[in-house]
């Protein structure tokens, strides 16, 4: 039985004293596969250090974060069309659009969502979603470039219950279920009640948003564990249950390449 943390940025600064002991501990307490999404380009050769030294572990994405979009973005999505020719890439993402803490660059934000979207299907790549206060522009613009072979996650969910059903009316894409639904009167444990378990995948987001009783401390991968028991308790199934549907679920989005 093992686990798979769908994003996880274990290749911030958060993590540079001790990122190797933080990924064994993770793969020793069964959170084998982590997906690294990209946030923007400097973090491109870390990334790719660690998915050489844990090629069976850790996979990264490339994408150039929302709130990271300014000016210059271009030059970024430049860098990325370079880049992902080199196939090491398990995705594109995180893209999206984030309007909760700055809507000054809201027009180069959707740009850069499309172009990065029209990118992954280049390269038949599934796409990792970041959204905040913007499920109505995110919904346009997937509802624009949207087809049968789109895949990706809507990664850190925290919408309502009908945002949840249109992103299953998709087809092809999951609800990324993190530390949130630890929080009281997140909600988010309402809302996985009421979906099926086909549709969800489960991440961390580390270093960010620690899951009760971490809650405010540093995230990493090996708490992916509090987030799962809390949806295995919900569920009223066994901790090998939910890993089989997650795992499975993350496979359909990002292939068979974590089975390595
Ligand atoms: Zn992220």
């Amino acid at each position: 039985m093992y686990l798979t943390d769908t994003h996880t940025h274990l290749f911030v600064k958060e993590f540079d004293t001790d990122r190797d002991e933080i990924i064994n501990k993770a793969i020793q307490s069964g959170i084998k596969k982590m997906i690294l999404p990209g946030i923007n380009s400097s973090y491109i050769k870390i990334q790719n250090e660690i998915s050489e030294k844990y090629p069976y572990n850790c996979f990264p994405a490339i994408g150039l974060h929302p709130s990271d979009v300014n000016n210059n973005f271009s030059d970024e999505i430049n860098i990325i069309k370079n880049e992902i020719r080199t196939g090491k890439y398990i995705a594109v993402g995180e893209i999206g659009i984030d309007l909760y803490w700055d809507n000054t660059f809201i027009n180069e934000q959707k740009t850069a969502f499309e172009q990065q979207i029209i990118l992954a299907k280049q390269y038949n790549l599934p796409i990792i979603i970041h959204v905040r206060n913007a499920f109505s522009e995110v919904f346009e613009i997937i509802d624009k470039l949207n087809d049968s072979d789109l895949k990706g996650v809507f990664h850190s969910f925290t919408g309502n219950s009908e945002q949840a059903k249109k992103i299953i009316s998709y087809n092809n894409f999951k609800i990324g279920i993190n530390g949130i639904i630890t929080y009281k009167n997140s909600g988010i444990d309402k809302i996985v009640s009421e979906i099926d378990l086909n549709h969800i995948v489960i991440e961390t987001d580390s270093p960010y948003l620690s899951p009760v009783p971490k809650r405010g401390k540093r995230n990493e991968s090996e708490h992916l564990l509090y987030i799962a028991k809390k949806i295995c308790d919900l569920k009223q199934i066994s901790l090998t249950e939910l890993a089989e549907f997650t795992n499975k679920n993350a496979v359909e989005v990002f292939g068979t390449k974590l089975l390595l």
